[in-house]
């Protein structure tokens, strides 16, 4: 294990000094009756105070995650869903994947056209359920025979009376005699009055018409198809994630962090499992470590995991750790501002805070 040469405050004040606007400069040091010059201006009695910190930086892999889905899939949907679809027409132009706060795949305006509805075969109807298409269905008071068995005769045509009769000594008896049903005039039954002895009676689903409307493309017999297809981005910067303590992301915004460290190769520990980003393993080589270390390794180690699931981070991609400094300085006109400097000997960036 090798030891990464972390910059000196010396370094990272000279390398700040040399570049700093000259005119705010002088509003820091300038002394009264001495003619201003940068060299003039001390580390010695500017730097007040050195904490060390660490910078974690890995390159999200957009253009692939995004190059992975590339395929593109069409829906198909009704007159009513299509409303509520959000559609999009990006009319030729690319937009910024940094900016674009939407699905990496989005259903294109351009690309809707209508088609024959399968289920109906365009139609707009199917047969009705209830009726099978006929527009009829049993009559419930006959059950479809269309005629009611008489109650009085249960259907035998005659019913049986029974006639008293008296002989001479007064003693009475009974005898039965069959006579035709009055009830159904003999015939055993009657036509079931619900149904004109038809035995059927109208559908009330489909009101007779046998037909009722298509639930897939509402009765319109159309349906509209359209493709889901990735968002034209642009892709040609590098996409980053950096992490540094909140003391002092207070003073340097990480979107600043990242565009300076994508643009320049800055070299430090390199790793590749997220899991050696902890202080066994990273403080041989800084040869110090500090509390919040540990809480930015934890939340880089966390959020590459979950890009790796999300395929914005490939497997595997390198983690750059990079040791940190923040010089606490103060002008000879008594204002505080703060200079800080990540990367190795010879090989870092610097920035400035409340330097204004
Ligand atoms: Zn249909
Ligand atoms: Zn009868
Ligand atoms: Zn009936
Ligand atoms: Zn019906």
């Amino acid at each position: 294990m090798t030891m990464v040469k972390a910059i000196s405050s010396d370094e990272t004040f000279q390398e700040w000094l040399s570049h700093a606007d000259l005119k705010t400069l002088e509003k820091f040091f300038k002394k009264k009756k001495v003619d201003f010059k940068r060299e003039l201006v001390s580390a010695v009695e500017t730097v007040q105070g050195v904490d060390k910190f660490v910078v974690i930086y890995f390159e999200k892999d957009v253009k692939a995650a995004l190059a992975g889905k590339q395929s593109q899939r069409t829906e198909q949907v009704n007159s009513k869903d299509i409303e509520r679809t959000r559609f999009f027409d990006f009319g030729g132009k690319q937009v910024s994947v940094e900016s674009w706060k939407g699905d990496k795949e989005v259903p294109m305006y351009q690309t809707i056209k209508e088609v024959k509805c399968a289920k109906c075969g365009g139609q707009g109807s199917v047969k009705c359920k209830s009726c099978g298409g006929a527009g009829k269905v049993a009559c419930g008071t006959c059950d479809g025979k269309a005629k009611i068995t008489c109650k009085a005769c249960k259907g035998t045509k005659a019913v049986e009376l029974e006639i008293e009769i008296l002989d001479g000594e007064g003693k009475k008896y009974r005898a039965k005699r069959r006579v035709p049903c009055g009830e159904c005039h003999a015939v055993g039954s009657y036509n079931c009055p619900d149904c004109s002895a038809t035995g059927k009676v109208r559908c009330k689903s489909c009101d007779s018409s046998g037909v009722s409307s298509c639930d897939a493309c509402k009765g319109t017999g159309t349906m509209y198809e359209y493709a889901v297809q990735p968002v034209p981005f642009i892709m040609s910067k590098k996409d980053a994630e950096v992490y540094y303590s909140k003391d002092v992301e207070k003073f340097i915004d990480k979107q600043s962090v990242e565009e300076m460290l994508n643009a320049r190769d800055i070299q430090g520990i390199v790793i590749t499992n997220p899991d050696d980003l902890k202080e066994n393993v990273l403080k041989p080589q800084l040869n110090y470590w500090t509390k919040d270390a540990d809480k930015v390794c934890n939340d880089a180690k966390k959020d590459y995991k979950d890009y790796v699931k999300k395929s914005v981070v490939k497997e595997g991609t390198k983690i750059l750790v990079l040791p940190a400094i923040q010089l606490a300085c103060k002008g000879v006109s008594g204002k505080d501002f703060q200079v800080f400097g990540i990367g190795v000997e010879g090989n870092f960036i610097v920035l400035d805070a409340r330097f204004d």
